[in-house]
């Protein structure tokens, strides 16, 4: 060996050294940085064991008092959407754009620019009449009559189911059968949410309907009548048997048995002809028979006031109204998300990084995957094996999906093949290139009886907001590009900061096993066998432990409990990967950093908020953590002494 050589290696050796050595120091900075921003939340003078929401929380408000969100998922949307007003500001400047970025920019410079007359509700109306022949009641001519015979209330909702309203007397939309075929299923409208009535108060109803065009004389008279009309179909859904068996009928049967022209409906819908042999699952008969009855008693003008109001409703509820761009980019993302998220992972995250998040979490979801299947061994519930099979082939299948696209695949031309045929219209119209778009997605939604796409068109409703969700008829998990970054997901530093991903993972993928969840199986089918398991003596007996305490959303709460204790024992049960060592950086014990680092996702300057599926967040940390002995352990709680540690805990799984 010659000198020169074995200086050379030396040489090479230190440089190997030197870069691993600041490759841990880089390291330790993250570690460090990460763990004084956790520790900046808690409050101290709060014990741990009465009252860990306030201990891990504790400082939330003050360390963001002059920030505009609420919770850490705020903090990412405002990134996410910071990124967003940058990238839209790059794309105005660039010469050579393609499609799909030219029809974004179209839309955000809409929303930028366009004048107030064109986003107002009234303007809404008059570009969606009832029916081709026949305007709203309120914009008759005053010496005319409004000709209520050409009013067809079906007619008028599947003109408006083009745009996207449904649940209003009825609710219909698209279901899979084995992944690669669509069904139309109806059903009576859902209830629970707000948004699926209208405003209670009568003055505040005749000021819409003021503001809408209806004679001043005539509103508070007219706002009476639709909420007695909206109360009569709430009490007809509400004494209406559920528990119909759900069916395959052919059009042709269905106007046969309810009276509806159901026809001419989905060949407005559909914009093409529809045969008599269509086949449609309706899960409730006798609702849709009655309500066509009770319908036909109302008068048609106060029908179409109580349609026309809730397509209002609902249009408001589509829009920011608002032309900041930060707003437009909320729009965008909500209502062009695949072309938001191409050009988002396009700029800010690039194939190599993708790849990367992909295995990253990948990897995670697999040592969830190993841990379910051990739970599924210990066998809590006493399952027979049969069932053991189908919850074990449904955790197999479960599948991971990045910005609502398939992994794998070429996400450039999925986007623009579908992006395709929409057609914007450059004049800053507000309300027409909104309809324009929302006619789209139906169009796109629709389209799958004929022709499955090969992957899930988002849910404008989930499009806005980084959290990442499980479809039951799917059985996927869909992660969108925001919670991938940072301070949500550190994939170089200590295993320990993975634990927020890990328990949204681990919350999600138990979504699957929820009570709802059960309903299907590993294709996202309705099973009965999977389901019966909700009927167990031991699944019934953790059900109703888990409603001794007041829920809005017992399938949030499972998702919960049973989420938290997956993802503990994945990573400190035997045969864990994940680093046990106690780091440097911090006297902590590992398990106390992991209670942190994953409840500190729930803190909120507006705690005490719930919404229609989740309980507020106190109450979110309160319930995993009393029911997982593990924590009592960690931090050293009394049992039923200390208020986190009450003896007798509730267990599903
Ligand atoms: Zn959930």
């Amino acid at each position: 060996m010659s000198t020169a050589t074995a200086t050379c290696r030396t040489f090479r050796l230190i440089l190997i050294l030197l870069s691993i050595l600041s490759a841990s120091s880089q390291e330790n900075n993250a570690n460090t940085l990460l763990l004084n921003e956790i520790l900046s939340y808690v409050d101290e003078s709060v014990s741990e064991c009465d009252d860990y929401y306030r201990y891990a929380c504790g400082k939330w408000t003050e360390v963001h008092e002059n920030d505009d969100f609420v919770d850490p998922l705020g903090l990412i949307d405002q990134k996410v959407n910071g990124n967003l007003v940058k990238l839209m500001a790059e794309l105005q400047q660039k010469q050579q754009r393609s499609n799909v970025e030219a029809k974004m920019l179209s839309f955000y410079q809409t929303c930028r620019q366009a004048a107030n007359s064109t986003r107002a509700s009234k303007g809404y109306l008059e570009l969606v009449p009832p029916n081709e022949q026949i305007l709203w009641p309120q914009f008759k001519r005053r010496w005319e009559d409004w000709d209520s015979s050409k009013f067809q209330w079906m007619e008028t909702l599947a003109r408006l189911r083009r745009y996207g309203l449904a649940n209003v007397l009825f609710d219909l939309d698209l279901q899979t059968e084995n992944n690669s075929k669509y069904l139309v299923v109806i059903e009576k409208p859902k209830l629970k949410t707000e948004s699926t009535q209208l405003p209670t108060d009568l003055h505040v109803l005749s000021q819409k309907l003021l503001v809408l065009g209806v004679n001043d004389r005539e509103t508070y008279s007219l706002a009476r009548q639709v909420t007695m009309l909206e109360q009569g179909v709430r009490k007809l859904v509400l004494n209406s048997q559920s528990s119909e068996t759900v069916g395959e009928i052919t059009v042709h049967e269905l106007e046969q048995q309810t009276g509806g022209d159901w026809r001419k409906y989905f060949e407005i819908l559909l914009n093409r002809t529809v045969s008599a042999d269509f086949v449609l699952q309706v899960q409730n008969v006798a609702y849709l028979k009655q309500l066509n009855r009770t319908l036909a008693r109302w008068n048609a003008e106060v029908l179409a006031s109580y349609i026309m109001l809730r397509f209002v409703s609902y249009l408001e509820e589509a829009t920011m109204d608002s032309r900041e761009p930060i707003d437009c980019v909320q729009e965008l993302r909500r209502h062009m998300l695949l072309a938001t998220n191409l050009i988002y992972e396009q700029r800010f995250i690039g194939p190599d990084k993708l790849r990367k998040l992909q295995r990253d979490v990948s990897e995670l979801l697999e040592v969830l995957r190993q841990q379910f299947y051990k739970m599924l061994k210990f066998n809590h519930l006493g399952l027979k094996s049969n069932q053991l099979k189908l919850l074990r082939d449904k955790m197999k299948m479960m599948k991971l999906s990045f910005g609502s696209m398939p992994m794998h695949t070429n996400h450039s031309s999925i986007v623009s093949s579908f992006y395709e045929d929409l057609q914007l219209l450059e004049d800053r119209d507000y309300a027409k290139n909104l309809l324009r778009l929302l006619e789209f997605d139906t169009r796109r939604l629709f389209e799958q009886l004929d022709k499955p796409h090969d992957f899930f068109l988002p849910d404008p409703n989930m499009s806005m907001i980084s959290t990442p969700f499980y479809i039951r008829d799917q059985n996927t998990i869909v992660m969108p590009f925001g919670v991938l970054e940072e301070p949500f997901f550190q994939p170089d530093a200590h295993d320990i900061f993975k634990t927020t991903l890990l328990g949204h993972l681990s919350h999600e993928l138990m979504h699957g096993f929820d009570s709802s969840g059960l309903d299907y199986d590993r294709d996202g089918n309705y099973n009965a066998q999977i389901h019966k398991i909700t009927s167990l003596r031991l699944h019934e007996a953790g059900i109703s432990c888990l409603n001794q305490y007041e829920t809005v959303g017992m399938d949030e709460r499972e998702a919960d409990i049973a989420g938290i204790r997956l993802a503990y024992d994945a990573y400190f049960g035997p045969g864990s990967r994940f680093n046990q060592s106690q780091p440097s950086f911090t006297s902590l014990s590992l398990k106390q950093l992991f209670f942190l680092n994953s409840m500190q996702y729930f803190c909120n300057k507006e705690p005490l908020n719930d919404d229609e599926e989740h309980d507020s967040d106190d109450i979110r940390v309160y319930q995993m953590l009393i029911n997982l002995p593990a924590f009592a352990e960690a931090h050293g709680c009394r049992p039923d002494d200390d208020n986190m540690h009450p003896s007798a805990k509730c267990r599903l799984w």
